[in-house]
């Protein structure tokens, strides 16, 4: 005991107290003390959840249903995702052993993470991605191997630099595609490129598909459904955006029964069982908010298809993204930095959009904007960062 507080600088734990806080967070706090901003900022769905869905959480509550459930989360609800993933997914599991309710994907990403890792091990996953992939890796000990993903490739990854990265320590290959923040989409041929990869070196992908509804081309099957993949992929999906239900915290995990056991065993003891007023929501969602989810998704397209000419059109280069509801437009033609873009576009325009950097050093040189705004807010965010380019010309 002695010895360890002799080593300790802090008694915060060494690996905690070098964590990085959240850049999104850091700069929306700011963003929070100014009035009459627009914010293209968080990555949340500007829509109401819709009404059938709260309504079946107010029923859950009228109905007294406020207990724990089973650990892994209500049966009647493992087997919806499981039939939903069946039809839209092309991939089978069983709801008694492979499918997990979580609180939120952010929840199933710790879990699998923990679960799968060993100190020093390490995770292979593109960047720029998520914000809580490089720490949720060093909170379980493990080891972040980030890929940079070019705009010049449409910010998909590349297969090979996946192959070049693999040492004998790595163990997971963690993809998002649809990406946040690029709403990169992967080709069939780089998910079997990857698959190949992954089955030759006996490597688990995680595969976090949390935008896959929101897809706009052609959607492309997971990559749990290429053959070989089933056993070695563990799907995770959630409420959150396609069914605009953020605040539920409701997120799943489906793999082989081994990974789900292991990811079980961090649950019932840190988290127990997601809220059960929640899951009944999510049911109500699979079972009757499609309709809704189509909705919205067809207001995002028009959003994104409007968002993206405005940008390319004011000399802004901006792929135009195939999913989720992020638009990464190149800054580099004004000279500023990722940060200094974002500053002083929020100081001088009033417009708040999150600096490429948060999403790790290989989005310098882009900006987030997130379209899950209004659609009059959108244009007059775009006639400001309009205004506010002319300078740098
Ligand atoms: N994964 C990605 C790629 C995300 O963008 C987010 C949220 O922004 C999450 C996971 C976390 O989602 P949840 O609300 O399900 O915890």
């Amino acid at each position: 005991m002695k010895d360890l507080e002799y080593h300790r600088k802090s008694r915060i734990a060494t690996h905690i107290a070098s964590l990085p806080k959240s850049g999104i967070r850091d700069f929306f706090e700011l963003v929070m003390t100014m009035e009459d901003v627009i914010s293209l900022g968080v990555g949340e769905p500007d829509f109401p959840t819709p009404w059938n869905i709260r309504e079946a959480a107010v029923y859950s509550l009228e109905k007294g249903h406020t207990s724990y459930t089973s650990n892994l989360g209500l049966l009647s609800l493992r087997q919806e995702i499981c039939r939903y993933l069946k039809s839209d997914y092309k991939v089978e599991y069983d709801p008694k052993t492979e499918c997990l309710i979580t609180v939120g994907v952010s929840e199933a990403l710790d879990l699998a993470i923990r679960a799968l890792i060993n100190p020093g091990e390490e995770v292979i996953y593109a960047e720029p991605c998520y914000v809580s992939y490089a720490s949720e890796i060093i909170m379980a000990h493990g080891v972040p191997v980030p890929i940079a993903c070019y705009e010049e490739n449409k910010f998909a990854v590349n297969p090979a630099d996946i192959r070049n990265a693999i040492t004998d320590k790595t163990r997971v290959i963690l993809l998002n595609f649809p990406c946040n923040p690029t709403g990169a989409v992967l080709t069939l041929e780089q998910m079997t490129e990857i698959a190949a990869i992954a089955i030759e070196h006996d490597l688990v992908v995680i595969t976090d598909e949390i935008y896959s509804e929101l897809t706009y081309g052609d959607r492309l099957p997971t990559i749990a459904s290429l053959p070989g993949m089933r056993e070695r992929t563990l799907f995770l999906h959630g409420f959150s955006k396609a069914f605009s239900m953020t605040g539920f915290r409701i997120g799943y995990g489906c793999g082989p029964a081994d990974i789900i056991d292991a990811m079980m065993k961090i649950h019932q003891y840190s988290m127990l069982c997601a809220p059960i007023i929640a899951q009944e929501a999510a049911e109500e969602a699979l079972k009757h908010g499609m309709l809704s989810m189509e909705k919205m998704k067809a207001e995002y397209r028009e959003r994104r298809n409007l968002m993206n000419a405005r940008f390319n059109n004011m000399g802004l280069h901006c792929v135009k993204p195939g999913g989720a509801f992020y638009m990464f437009p190149n800054i580099t033609s004004t000279g500023l930095s990722s940060l200094e873009f974002a500053s002083r576009l929020l100081k001088e325009q009033s417009v708040a959009a999150v600096p490429g950097t948060a999403f790790g050093k290989s989005g310098e040189g882009f900006l987030r904007c997130c379209y899950a705004a209004s659609m009059a807010d959108i244009i007059e965010s775009m006639n400001r960062i309009e205004k506010f380019i002319q300078q740098f010309k």
